[in-house]
């Protein structure tokens, strides 16, 4: 299937606001466009991407969010091929980064692909042909409203609070974020999307940026995935090919991220590095804490084998994200696909 290109529209065109700047709302944005629908695609971050997150901190250039990407599936495969076309995926490594399965027996034999030069670069290829993307924008509520819906926003800058007029609303943040834009808003959700949408709940991460003394001793691509102990991820952005100066993620696990939490950003530098000390090998100097408090998705999707949610009270409101579909980037992906087609279905004439 061809990627598609966003063309100019039908007669039925609607204006869509689609709520996150993420792998699934631009994925969803992309195809919306491509139908012929005027998109505004909202985000509170001050760059696209949402988890496939890069940062820059003096030389040293990290990702901090999604490590890798996994291209499983054929419903997206276009999409994939259009960030490999453009050279902004490129392969990392094959098989899986699972400790001690490192032996070529053990691998899993899927190739594991990484943005270039950044993670991020893959969300920013899919926000580049999309004429209204506006970041730096937090909603605040959602609405109903006689022409479908109002959605509230204020600019993280300060500056004057927008409104935005839509026929239809994707919500693409974590779910019980967005529940809380509903929840302003006074929006009533019919008892199925209730039902599904208020149980999702999300395990935290806490990513440590540090920059390494030497070499790290990571297995030969450097990247190292636990499951169990205090780190879950051990990350060489050097060996990643994503930094030109040493550099390391390391992610502390769900229960670790909860009980550090709320400890400042030395104590957590401390005990995440004291962990990540015997895998890497070498000392390293923290450079940045991120706190990620919706970063896994946990218990079963909330929409069942549906990729995304659509309800329609009292406008077309659609849901989708990483929690429908795996919590990896290709689910999000796939996702955002699955709500476009939805809200394309409801917005025919
Ligand atoms: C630490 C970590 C490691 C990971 N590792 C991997 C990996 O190796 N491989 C993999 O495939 N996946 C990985 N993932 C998961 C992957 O990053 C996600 O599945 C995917 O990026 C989710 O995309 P999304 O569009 O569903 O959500 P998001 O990327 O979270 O996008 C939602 C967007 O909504 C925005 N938003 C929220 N509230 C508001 C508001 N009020 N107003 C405006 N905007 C708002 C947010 O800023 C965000 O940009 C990882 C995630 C984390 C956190």
């Amino acid at each position: 299937m061809p990627e598609p290109t966003p063309t100019t529209g039908p007669a039925s065109r609607a204006r869509v606001v689609v709520i996150g700047a993420g792998a699934s709302g631009l994925t969803a944005a992309r195809d919306l466009a491509a139908t012929g629908h005027e998109v505004t695609v909202v985000d509170k971050g001050r760059a696209v991407g949402g988890r496939l997150a890069s940062r820059r901190i003096g030389e040293a250039d990290f990702d901090h969010g999604a490590q890798f990407v996994t291209t499983k599936h054929d419903d997206v495969r276009d999409v994939f091929d259009g960030w490999r076309r453009a050279g902004v995926l490129v392969p990392w490594f094959t098989g899986s980064p699972d400790a001690p399965a490192r032996s070529d027996t053990a691998r899993d034999g899927h190739p594991r692909f990484r943005g270039s030069p950044r993670m991020r670069s893959l969300a920013e290829h899919l926000a580049a042909p999309l004429p209204d993307v506006r970041t730096g924008l937090r909603v605040t509520e959602v609405r109903a409203d006689p022409g479908g819906w109002l959605v509230s926003a204020v600019p993280v800058d300060r500056s004057d609070p927008v409104r935005l007029t839509a026929t239809a609303v994707l919500c693409t943040a974590p779910v019980p974020q967005t529940l809380a834009l509903l929840d302003a808003g006074g929006v009533e959700l019919t008892e199925h999307a209730e039902t599904a949408l208020r149980p999702v709940t999300y395990d935290p991460t806490i990513a440590l940026l540090a920059i390494p003394t030497g070499p790290t001793s990571l297995p030969n691509e450097g990247a190292l995935r636990l499951a169990d102990g205090p780190v879950s991820w051990l990350g060489d952005g050097l060996r990643k090919g994503t930094s030109s100066t040493p550099a390391v993620v390391v992610h502390a696990s769900p229960d670790v991220s909860r009980d550090l939490w709320g400890a400042s950003d030395e104590e957590i530098a401390d005990h995440v590095l004291t962990a990540a000390r015997p895998h890497l090998g070498v000392d390293a100097s923290a450079v940045y804490v991120h706190r990620w408090r919706y970063a896994t998705p946990t218990g079963p999707p909330p929409g069942g084998d549906d990729l995304a949610l659509l309800d329609h009270a009292p406008a077309p409101i659609a849901f989708a994200g990483d929690a429908f579909a795996g919590g990896r980037v290709e689910g999000a992906v796939r996702s955002g696909r699955a709500a476009a087609h939805l809200l394309t279905s409801a917005l025919a004439p």
